[in-house]
């Protein structure tokens, strides 16, 4: 299997060379160059497996330069019992006979950013042996909050790589900052840069395109790499959950053969429902993907009306990791809908680089819609639908989470479809308990009460017990203590490189 650019401008490369490098060098993203599908038998073989066989079985199909036997061997480090619970990578929560979530949230850092964050390393390193380069990769991460620590946590003393994240000083939830600054490991470093995301982001963008910096790093053999979604090697093993889920509920009787299901996903830079769009594809019996977003509704908007407009305020919501108009992987969706003619998608992102806006044509809105459905939610329903979900179901949710069980009620309502779905639950509630314990107990719950109190609180309304790793935070000695100016990022990582 090949792997081309969305762009269309660059030769197509293997499978490794797309993992090694991240973004296509004409500024595309990497695709297969053909969908594989999976007969009814290969579905069916899936239901007997385990989860690391189920995903080194759906990720042969697509890496095709590495063995069966190698992507087992990685699966089972990545999804060992040390980093996931050892009976299920992705158990689901059926909340009646229509709804289940999937809990994505069990692996080292809480949120669903492990599954991939885990599993990248392995596929990486191989990468680099395959391709036969030396030296040492350098993964640069601007983190809201989630993928910075995933990423920390994946590549940990992976030998030949370093991590480096930078995030915004001020700019991340008490939690997500103690989980990177008592990071361990002794090839990771953490940054605060004094500015926003945006500036965290631009600078980090600067540098994988300072070509002079590139030169410079390459004369210490050292390479640098993406650990974000517009890395294929990320994206991949996401497609995994989604035939475990439909596995584990056919496997348990909850669905006839065939039977289609509606996945609900709580969507940002379009990663995760891209995951399962490329699932359907490959034949998973889903009717419809529902796209749920917060007031940050660009992409909701989209899917309704075929014009992308990112002219817009940006919104600071409770469901933080959702809080982005710019969502990058939507460019691979673009290029399925265009019919692979990346002209086409080439038309389309000059009109968002240039205007922050461009429309799709009539056929291409009526194919996407055929497959998608979109609605947002902001944070006043969010909260009703956590609190509602809690005392319906006595099950608590997080305020990403939430938001994709709000828009999925008004598919309900809108659609009147009773079929079975399944909602991906993409964070632990206690990643962000102080919104969660605000919605459940009102805010009188939370005035007053450091992170620590607001994990015991939320411990007692959920019944269940906080992560070990977050609630053992504030015993963790602060290792990562740098804040630099955004203008000092290079400098700062030259000095944690040992330049
Ligand atoms: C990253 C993230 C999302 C958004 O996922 P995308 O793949 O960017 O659409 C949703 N929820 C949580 C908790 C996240 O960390």
């Amino acid at each position: 299997m090949r792997y081309e650019s969305t762009r269309g401008s660059c030769p197509q490369v293997s499978s490794a060379q797309a993992i090694k490098t991240g973004l296509a060098p004409d500024g595309g993203l990497y695709v297969p160059e053909r969908i594989p599908k999976l007969s009814r038998e290969q579905r069916d073989g899936l239901t007997s497996l385990a989860y690391p066989a189920r995903a080194a079985e759906l990720l042969s199909l697509f890496l095709t330069d590495y063995s069966k036997e190698e992507l087992r061997q990685c699966a089972d480090s990545a999804y060992s019992a040390d980093k996931f619970p050892p009976a299920a990578v992705a158990p689901l929560r059926r909340l009646d006979d229509n709804i289940s979530c999937l809990e994505l949230w069990h692996g080292p850092t809480s949120a669903f950013k492990d599954i991939a964050l885990q599993f990248l390393p392995y596929l990486l390193t191989g990468a680099v042996a395959k391709t036969g380069e030396a030296g040492e990769v350098v993964i640069l991460v601007a983190t809201s909050g989630d993928t910075g620590k995933a990423a920390l946590e994946g590549f940990r003393d992976v030998p030949g790589t370093r991590c480096l994240v930078f995030y915004p000083h001020g700019g991340v939830s008490e939690i997500q900052r103690l989980q990177m600054a008592t990071q361990e490991g002794a090839n990771v470093g953490v940054v605060a840069v004094r500015g926003n995301f945006d500036d965290t982001q631009n600078g980090v963008k600067a540098i994988f395109t300072d070509a002079a910096y590139g030169g410079e790093l390459a004369r210490c053999g050292l390479r640098l790499s993406s650990a974000n979604s517009i890395n294929w090697g990320r994206l991949v093993p996401q497609i995994v959950y989604y035939f475990a889920a439909y596995a584990e509920l056919a496997g348990g009787g909850v669905l006839t053969e065939g039977e289609a299901v509606n996945i609900v996903v709580p969507t940002g830079n379009f990663g995760n429902i891209l995951a399962a769009y490329y699932a359907r594809e490959m034949g998973l019996p889903v009717h419809r993907l529902i796209c749920a977003a917060n007031a940050n509704n660009v992409l909701a908007d989209f899917i309704n009306t075929g014009v992308y407009d990112r002219n817009r305020p940006f919104v600071k919501t409770a469901s933080p990791s959702m809080d982005i108009l710019i969502s990058s992987n939507l460019e691979r969706l673009l290029y399925e809908l265009a019919g692979r003619d990346a002209a086409v998608v080439r038309g389309w992102m000059a009109g968002l680089q240039k205007k922050g806006t461009y429309r799709i044509g009539g056929g291409a809105l009526e194919q996407m819609q055929s497959v998608f459905w979109a609605g947002s939610a902001n944070d006043a329903e969010t909260f009703a639908a956590i609190k509602a979900t809690n005392s319906s179901y006595g099950y608590t949710i997080d305020t990403h989470t939430g938001v994709a069980k709000c828009v999925y009620d008004k598919y309900r309502q809108a659609t009147g479809d009773g079929r079975k779905s399944i909602i991906a639950a993409t964070a632990s509630p206690f990643k962000f308990a102080a919104s969660v314990v605000e919605a459940i107990a009102g805010p009188a719950a939370v005035a007053g009460k450091d992170e620590f109190a607001l994990l015991r609180e939320l411990a007692q309304i959920s019944q269940m017990a906080p992560p070990a790793a977050l609630a053992d935070l504030n015993e963790k000695s602060i290792r990562h203590t740098i804040v630099c100016e955004r203008t000092e990022m290079k400098t700062a990582i030259s000095h944690l490189l040992g330049l």
